[in-house]
């Protein structure tokens, strides 16, 4: 695997590798990689010559300063991750050489409504962050191709709908979300939670699933409503547990047969999100 800090340096070096035919991927992270990472690294692998993995703790996609500084940072241990994954190139820039002196965000907000709810609302400017990091990355590495997790299904719209006006010639690939065996959704953040939270963390997959296990035109309000009780009896607080359009996040006011739904909770001192894409199958 060969180590990059510098972005004039990925630059040359990709450039060069793209002029000979190779097909690049890119799997943008801030790190503290578990297997929901690898397995986009793995999807890369499938479909191109040369995987590019970036770890960057974006500062400007943070809404608070504290949240930021105790972000996880493990790099040794991520390194180790993806030599064993085959992870061609990884970029691990400073701040300085991706921001200079300069934190400024660009503005995400007409990018639809779709921006403005869920973690656009509990997160201001967020979005505006992960816009601005992502052009950034996008214009140093140049991807052919670009791999996202379903499991920040709000971060993929928008990085699709980046795509789309600005770079429409890189390919935009969707992967599913890695879980533990008990249903949680892999995430860096995890490892924050205490034994007891990470015992009970468990019930926001199990929330998501009882939407699902009730995903028909009768019974679709009764499992939000059991999904929310089952998250209000344990020890979360509750952020948002919606359940939307999957292209325009509109929630629903009456049942429709293609659907996410979406939560975020706080447990402890720790902020998860997840979701589950909803599909109605008649023979169901
Ligand atoms: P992060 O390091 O949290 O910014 O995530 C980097 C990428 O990994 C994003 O595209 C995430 O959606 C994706 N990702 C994070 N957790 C998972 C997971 N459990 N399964 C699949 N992809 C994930």
């Amino acid at each position: 695997m060969i180590f990059f800090q510098k972005s004039a340096d990925i630059h040359r070096y990709i450039l060069q590798k793209r002029a000979e035919g190779s097909q690049i991927g890119f799997v943008p992270t801030m790190g503290a990689l578990h297997a929901g990472h690898i397995s986009l690294i793995n999807q890369a692998k499938e479909k191109c010559d040369l995987v590019v993995c970036s770890i960057f703790v974006n500062p400007t996609q943070f809404n608070h300063a504290s949240d930021l500084a105790s972000y996880p940072r493990t790099i040794e241990k991520d390194m180790q991750l993806l030599l064993e994954s085959n992870c061609d190139i990884l970029f691990h820039p400073g701040v300085e050489d991706i921001y200079g002196n300069d934190l400024e965000k660009e503005s995400s907000s007409d990018y639809g409504e779709f921006i403005h709810v869920l973690e656009g609302e509990s997160r201001p400017g967020h979005f505006d962050g992960v816009v601005t990091i992502l052009r950034k990355l996008f214009s140093i590495i140049e991807p052919n191709q670009v791999f996202f997790g379903q499991k920040d299904y709000q971060q993929c719209l928008v990085v699709d709908t980046l795509i789309r006006r600005s770079f429409p010639q890189v390919v935009f690939n969707l992967c599913l979300i890695a879980r533990e065996q008990d249903g949680l959704a892999m995430s860096s953040r995890n490892v924050r939670l205490s034994l007891k939270e990470r015992n009970m963390a468990n019930q926001i997959f199990q929330s998501l699933s009882l939407i699902q296990t009730n995903w028909d035109a009768q019974n679709w309000l009764h499992g939000i409503e059991q999904a929310k009780e089952l998250l209000l009896k344990g020890n979360f607080i509750i952020e948002y547990i919606s359940v939307c359009n999957p292209v325009t996040l509109k929630e629903l006011v009456r049942f429709e047969p293609k659907a996410v739904a979406l939560v975020a909770v706080t447990l402890g001192k720790t902020r998860l999100i997840d979701n589950i894409l909803l599909y109605w199958r008649e023979e169901l």
